[in-house]
């Protein structure tokens, strides 16, 4: 890894121990040519590996005899760029020192928005090229005044070779004063602010018009706001595990459970328990919070599941008509990356403080394989021998921006990589514009079934290449049969997929519309069932059955039919809204699972209707719902007869109430149990799981 001090390091090591020699980076890895008493070579292998710095990654030592030069001086040499596979680190948060400094009134960095160093600052959003030198970042512009020169190129500082270092007198200036920002801010203005991997819209988070005006410019009804804020527990519970995530150099936004009478407009997260919450993770960030003096809204500079705005030009023009003001500098970003965001145990949102760190592989790609991933939450994936390089989140590929984004971005991971991709993995959907695009490509073709996939990703990302059983529920993914599939429990490894069950397909009248609005898939289920549809617009919607109802087996639907005849909405907003709700209703409510086989989804909506018919409470219906798919996929893993690991994957298994039941059923019942860990279990983490299949080849 590069830029993390581990050069400084070195050369502090060598001067120790009385060393000659020089390190450099020659874009594989580093270099060190060192002579001296055997007895002083062998403390210093030593202490290379046990005392290198925290952000450093030291994977191999390899050590080769040479003939002594005689030299007893040690520098660091200048960089080479012979291979490019030494890696760029991800951004990293404001470390404490520097912290310090930007509130320090005797620092000459006090209050500079651009304070960084070695352990801290922009990396993968600043890099241009590899080796991840100044010259090659987007700090290439701003020449280091002799202050910071010196600061540079001294061993002994902490900032010897951080190569976004700056100070008011050479580097970036913000392009408005921040008290005008500020002052916008208390009057319930919006503001943009420009931050690692793209631009955010600001504005206060307790100050109810301000929110409702945000969501109605950026056209989003009711997704959750992000909130950027100092004191967390202000606003939500926040335990041990969930500090350490929010306090880590990463700086994720983590979902905790909203503390009820928090200080947040209710606009922020309509009808939500939970709120995603970050720390401030750039020194501006650290100046807009300690002057505006509270939480702050923190939300991608786009409108909704676009791309996230980046390039200064396109975000004045996209976000225009949004912002009240646009708080921007001149270091430009080179790469977009969003936000990342956690729940405890497992990523919802791979991105800014992740990329580009390689996830494993448990089988070596033989040849680089380009997995293009699938249509919602888009991702791709390069693989390069036993590494895998997850791409930045970039939203829905079904708008032009983010299909551009897309393109630019591959590009650009190729080039970071120096690869050309042999292979090229895509989803079988043959209407999702990565298809479509990997279709077009001169590379050898892997077309990966979608729940193969997921359920893959699962696997990989635990080292294992399986057989296993893998139960992958989510909304949509095309099937091999040409129907959507989303309800599976599959049996295979990485080569290979037997479907074994799966629920029974039904009609999803007029077809996308069904996916919006929830209310036709509970009355799908009911006409299958023969209870009687309460919906009035029935009658009419009805007819879509014999123009366009593609059959689908799709988990999410038999959720979002759930939801909707419990009275909880008839229309979502945005994808897996119903099952969200469904999963509060139930919330901790003890309930039986119904008596039920795992298959036929109308048996469940009938027997959900009947109890809803007799007045049972709607929460121990939800939970008896959340219970019945739970045991019923363990009762149909144990049916399967082996192996006895099971994966959860599938967007689904974000549900914590069914991904928690459904461990419990199966670790009972005698199976190991894999979940997500290092990738999202949606379909953010199809492309990491398209490259494991396509490696494994
Ligand atoms: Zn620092
Ligand atoms: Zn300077
Ligand atoms: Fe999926």
């Amino acid at each position: 890894m590069q830029g993390v001090g581990f050069r400084p390091f070195v050369f502090g090591l060598a001067q120790r121990h009385g060393l000659g020699g020089f390190v450099l980076n020659d874009g594989t890895g580093v270099v060190i040519e060192v002579e001296g008493a055997v007895s002083d070579l062998e403390a210093f292998a030593a202490a290379l590996r046990d005392e290198a710095p925290s952000l450093a990654r030291v994977d191999a030592i390899e050590v080769e005899p040479l003939t002594p030069s005689g030299e007893r001086a040690f520098t660091i040499a200048a960089s080479t760029a012979a291979g490019r596979t030494a890696l760029i680190p991800p951004d990293t948060a404001t470390c404490g020192d520097c912290l310090r400094e930007l509130f320090d009134p005797g620092d000459r960095r006090h209050r500079y928005p651009f304070i960084n160093c070695t352990q801290c600052g922009p990396r993968f959003t600043i890099v241009r090229s590899v080796p991840y030198d100044r010259p090659n970042t987007t700090m290439a512009g701003f020449p280091l005044c002799d202050e910071c020169r010196s600061e540079y190129e001294n061993p002994a500082d902490r900032r010897f070779h951080a190569e976004p270092v700056c100070c008011p007198v050479c580097g970036p200036s913000l392009s408005l004063p921040l008290e005008q920002a500020v002052a916008l801010l208390r009057g319930g203005g919006i503001v943009a602010v420009k931050g690692l991997g793209g631009w955010h819209l600001a504005c206060s988070a307790a100050n109810e018009d301000a929110v409702a005006r945000l969501r109605a410019r950026k056209h989003r009804e009711d997704k959750p706001f992000a909130l950027m804020t100092n004191e967390p527990e202000l606003l939500a519970h926040i335990d041990a595990g969930e500090r350490e995530l929010l306090e880590s150099r990463r700086r994720p936004i983590v979902l905790v459970p909203r503390r009820t009478g928090a200080p947040v407009a209710a606009a922020v997260a309509p009808g939500n328990p939970w709120l995603g919450v970050l720390l401030p993770y750039t020194p501006l960030h650290h100046l807009l919070l300690a002057d505006f003096g509270g939480a702050l809204v923190m939300t991608s500079g786009n409108r909704s599941d676009e791309p996230i705005a980046y390039d200064d030009e396109e975000a004045r023009e996209r976000l225009g008509g949004i912002a009240d003001a646009f708080l921007g500098h001149d270091r430009p970003i080179h790469r977009r990356c969003e936000d990342s965001i956690l729940r405890a145990s497992f990523p919802i949102r791979r991105s800014r403080g992740f990329a580009p760190e390689a996830l494993p592989l448990p089988v070596a790609a033989a040849q680089p394989v380009l997995a293009v991933g699938a249509e919602l939450k888009s991702t791709f994936c390069l693989a390069r021998r036993r590494e895998a390089f997850l791409s930045p989140y970039l939203g829905d590929l079904d708008t032009e921006l983010a299909y551009s984004a897309f393109r630019t971005d591959i590009e650009l991971y190729l080039s970071m990589l120096g690869v050309v991709a042999a292979t090229i993995a895509h989803d079988l959907h043959p209407e999702y514009l990565s298809t479509k695009w990997a279709l077009e490509q001169d590379a050898a073709l892997v077309g990966v079934q979608h729940h193969h996939a997921h359920a893959a990703a699962c696997l990989a990302e635990h080292g294992e290449t399986g057989p296993a059983l893998a139960l992958v529920f989510d909304g949509t993914g095309f099937g091999t049969d040409g129907t959507l599939w989303g309800g599976e429990l599959l049996r295979c490894d990485l080569s290979e997929f037997e479907r074994l069950a799966h629920l029974r397909p039904v009609p999803l009248p007029g077809g996308e519309a069904a996916i919006r609005e929830p209310w036709r898939m509970a009355a799908s289920y009911l006409e299958l069932a023969g209870r009687p549809v309460p919906f009035e617009r029935w009658t009419l919607v009805r007819e879509s059955l014999h123009v366009n109802a593609p059959l689908s087996s799709g988990m999410g639907r038999l959720f979002d039919a759930a939801a909707a005849l419990l009275g909880l909405r008839e229309t979502v907003t945005f994808e897996g809204q119903a099952a969200v709700e469904l999963e509060l209703l139930a919330a901790q409510t003890a309930a039986e699972p119904y008596a039920w086989r795992f298959g036929d989804g109308a048996e469940l909506i009938a027997a959900v209707h009947d109890d809803l018919a007799a007045g049972r409470p709607r929460p121990a219906i939800a939970a008896a719902f959340h219970e019945t798919i739970a045991t019923s996929a363990a009762a149909a893993c144990a049916e399967a007869g082996g192996p006895d690991t099971v994966v959860l994957s599938g967007g689904t298994f974000q549900n914590l109430r069914l991904a928690a039941s459904t461990r419990r059923n199966l670790e009972a019942l005698g199976f190991r149990v894999l979940t997500h860990r290092l990738v999202p279990p949606n379909d953010g983490g199809i492309s990491y799981g398209q490259a494991a299949i396509a490696a494994a080849g």
